[in-house]
């Protein structure tokens, strides 16, 4: 071969061997476009995703915190047939946390509430539980004092049960039974209407939901509530667990299961199930 021929050659080979290149660095190129374009829309949609579901959730835990209750529900506790003191579900709450010689709640509502104590007390608010955890046999006692009390004063059995449930429940219709709820500082409507009382019912109209807790006797409105017991400023639930209690209450708990006290055969014809065990308000459910 010729000097000249080979050097075209050569040169031929460098030009063949620069497109090649050319053609790999693009190829390349293009991969690495499609890579980080897939990956940017990974990126996007796994953001929109994470954007979507901490927007639901926030929203979620406002309206309706997170469910953990899983364990199966019989119906002599729905209905507050139980022995706190022997219940591993139950707490006794400590002294400095509410105001009478002893207190049960249910587990994890005594824990949100102390979470909550505590952010209250960080904002110079003071909550304390007035009642807890109350079984059947506490709200018989309740409910026949004031029952026998009306009927002293000459009410018929039907205008006596409806006096006592504007803010009494029947036995076994109490959500108290369940250890989720809290009477907090006080029982009278009008100490939430001014001074302390306004500041710690705000405090809590603002906050409550963090922890978990709704005011489940809000005032009647068309939209929210309108049948059950009066507006309760005091009265507190713990959604995560009472939800699922009140569900398990609708399934399991009819009215034969309410019996045992004065006036129990009231509670069909006043509708104690339909009208006071659900009548909470939609926010809390
Ligand atoms: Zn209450």
């Amino acid at each position: 071969m010729n000097y000249p021929k080979r050097n075209k050659i050569i040169q031929l080979i460098y030009i063949f061997t620069f497109i090649l290149s050319l053609l790999v660095i693009n190829c390349n190129n293009n991969g690495n476009i499609n890579n980080s374009l897939k990956q940017n829309i990974v990126n996007i949609l796994e953001e929109k995703t994470s954007a979507h579901k901490s927007i639901q959730s926030s929203k979620e835990r406002k309206k309706h915190p997170q469910k953990t209750q899983s364990t199966p529900i019989g119906k002599s506790f729905l209905i507050g047939k139980i022995d706190y003191a022997s219940d591993t579900s139950f707490v006794l709450l400590d002294k400095k946390y509410h105001t009478k010689s002893l207190m049960y709640l249910e587990k994890e509502t005594a824990k949100a509430f102390i979470r909550m104590y505590q952010a209250a007390k960080n904002d110079g608010i003071n909550l304390l539980v007035v009642s807890g955890a109350r079984n059947y046999y506490s709200q018989k006692s309740i409910w026949e004092r004031k029952f026998n009390r009306n009927l002293q004063v000459g009410l018929s059995p039907i205008d006596n049960a409806i006096k006592i449930l504007k803010y009494s429940s029947m036995p076994s219709t109490s959500r108290h039974h369940w250890g989720t709820e809290v009477d907090i500082n006080n029982l009278e409507p009008s100490y939430f209407e001014s001074g302390n009382g306004k500041l710690e019912y705000d405090w809590l109209n603002k906050n409550a939901h963090k922890f978990g807790f709704c005011q489940v006797y809000s005032k009647f409105e068309e939209k929210d509530r309108t049948t059950g017991y009066q507006k309760e400023a005091w009265h507190w639930s713990y959604i995560p667990k009472s939800r699922y209690f009140l569900d398990k209450y609708n399934e399991l708990v009819d009215y034969e299961d309410i019996n045992g006290f004065l006036g129990s055969l009231l509670a069909k014809e006043l509708n104690m199930i339909e009208e006071y065990v659900n009548g909470i308000s939609s926010t809390c459910y």
